[in-house]
């Protein structure tokens, strides 16, 4: 990129799981009626005081936690002021000088790029109501439901040096707090992440940052990263036309896949912090703040650290098990004390199998699918080649659906026999299927004889149909060939 490079930072916020609003007892519900979960609080009516939600604080310090931040003895409540039709109080409560946290960082995957991503830290603050345009016809309207709702925001340093990374670190950053500290649903879609992304180019390796721009209206992955490549193709040509980049902020259109400017720099406010007066100070005892580490896992960096280690598993595979601790740990009770032979096959059936009925029955846990010894036992079944990929899939996805209609379970050998999913290398059994079909399709028989190979597939099908899925492909397609030979000959 003649000599460019770029340079991004990030600014994420994230509402907290929490049952009750911040600073007030309103429920945190996303898709309530308009305006149904407000009080005088919420709503900023005069007189009505604020107090702060325990539950909030345990959440943002077990975010930090996970992030590797330094979380601070004593922080501070300020306000921020600012008029916005979906801000009642007419001020942000949120955190500025004395942030809850400091530090941490994002550690990449080493598939994407390996490098750390230093966090500037991670405050409180409350949420503010929604403005709806597309409701009423030349109007506005408010909803303040989500008004007070708590929000931890996280800022990185400008460590990242592409598009792509920023949407790793975007992906790491909800694993590690939807899945890892469980403190947010991080849904993009209901607004429960969102992100803002600040980009600068400058001649790569200099010492100074180039003039940033902002970007937001960000709704999605997909949308940061192709904002970010547009964004910094602007710039180059910019720069390389001999004009400077304006320091704005820009507001990314999907439809068309481009930004636009929304404010320049000059319009910048000057949002009046001050100490929140009706707030104490967030006291912390060192205590308290290793208190709410209690329950959580190792990194997913060190599981798969752990699980490349110990059962020599590629970088990518490593990543899909330590998705969550919870396929972690399914798959290490899945495993056992065998070998890494078996570990493969396991996560293998974990990642493509097990995944792909939780992704049908969207979401759940691995163990709903197949408990990890009957997993296990499948795997042996593999190991000892009676059963292949495919019958071990089938007799998974048999499995799975016996325990979803209730009632008496087989054991996995009852089922595989019951159901004969045992490969079937027999080759009596093989070559009546393969006559049977051969026998009645003549006329596709003359076709493939005059030249016509694609049929191969079409016998393939039939055969496996014949066998009801349980004939080994492969074996299938030999013996078919030889048949097909022998009658030609
Ligand atoms: P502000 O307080 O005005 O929002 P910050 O200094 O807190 O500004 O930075 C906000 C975000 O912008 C951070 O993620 C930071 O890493 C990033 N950032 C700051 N300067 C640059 C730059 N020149 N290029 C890219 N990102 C930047
Ligand atoms: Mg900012
Ligand atoms: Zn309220």
């Amino acid at each position: 990129m003649n000599g460019l490079e770029t340079v991004i930072g990030l600014e994420v916020h994230v509402q907290l799981r929490t049952v009750s609003k911040m600073f007030c007892g309103c429920a945190v519900r996303f898709g309530a009626p308009p305006n149904s979960l407000v009080c005088p609080v919420c709503l900023g009516l005069p007189g009505a005081l604020p107090v702060a939600n325990e539950e909030a604080v345990r959440l943002a310090v077990r975010a930090a936690h996970v992030l590797g931040c330094t979380v601070n003895a004593t922080s501070e409540f300020v306000r921020k002021q600012y008029f916005y039709p979906d801000l009642p109080k007419g001020y942000q409560i949120t955190q500025r000088a004395d942030p809850l946290a400091r530090g941490g960082a994002i550690d990449l995957p080493s598939t994407r790029g390996g490098h750390r991503v230093r966090l500037h830290g991670l405050h409180l603050e409350e949420d503010a109501g929604k403005s709806i345009h597309d409701r009423f016809e030349g109007a506005t309207a408010v909803d303040l439901n989500r008004a007070g709702v708590p929000l931890i925001e996280i800022v990185t340093e400008p460590d990242l040096r592409s598009p792509e990374e920023a949407r790793f670190a975007l992906s790491r950053l909800k694993q590690l707090l939807e899945h890892y500290a469980k403190v947010s649903h991080c849904n993009m879609e209901e607004g429960s992440l969102r992100v803002d992304a600040n980009v600068s180019v400058r001649p790569a390796g200099a010492g100074n940052l180039g003039t940033r721009v902002e970007i937001k209206n960000l709704n999605s992955f997909g949308s940061v990263q192709r904002a970010l490549a547009f964004e910094g193709r602007r710039m180059t040509q910019r720069l390389a036309a001999g004009r400077p980049v304006e320091a704005e902020t820009r507001l990314y259109d999907a439809a068309q896949g481009r930004t636009r400017t929304l404010r320049g720099k000059e319009e910048e406010r000057d949002y009046r912090y001050f100490p929140e007066p009706d707030l104490p100070l967030v006291e912390l005892s060192a205590s308290e703040v290793e208190g709410f580490r209690r329950g959580l896992p190792a990194s997913p960096r060190e599981i798969e650290e752990r699980l490349v280690r110990q059962f020599g598993f590629s970088e990518d595979r490593a990543c899909q098990i330590a998705a969550t601790p919870e396929r972690a740990e399914y798959l290490d009770a899945a495993v056992g004390a065998r070998d890494s032979r078996f570990a493969v096959i396991a996560a293998n059936m974990i990642i493509g199998e097990v995944a792909a009925v939780l992704n049908r029955r969207g979401g759940g846990s691995e163990a709903d699918v197949v408990e990890s010894a009957e997993l296990a036992r499948l795997v042996e079944l593999r190991l000892q080649g009676a059963l292949s990929s495919r019958t071990a899939a089938l007799a998974l996805r048999l499995l799975f659906e016996q325990a979803a209609r209730g009632g008496r379970r087989l054991d996995v050998d009852e089922l595989v026999r019951r159901r004969q999913l045992s490969q079937v290398e027999d080759a009596g059994r093989l070559s009546e299927w393969v006559d049977r079909v051969l026998g009645g399709s003549p006329e596709e028989v003359r076709r493939y004889r005059s030249g016509d190979r694609k049929l191969l597939g079409y016998f393939m099908g039939e055969v496996m149909r014949a066998s009801s899925g349980r004939a080994d492909p492969e074996a299938v397609r030999r013996r078919l060939e030889r048949a097909l030979e022998e009658r030609e000959g």
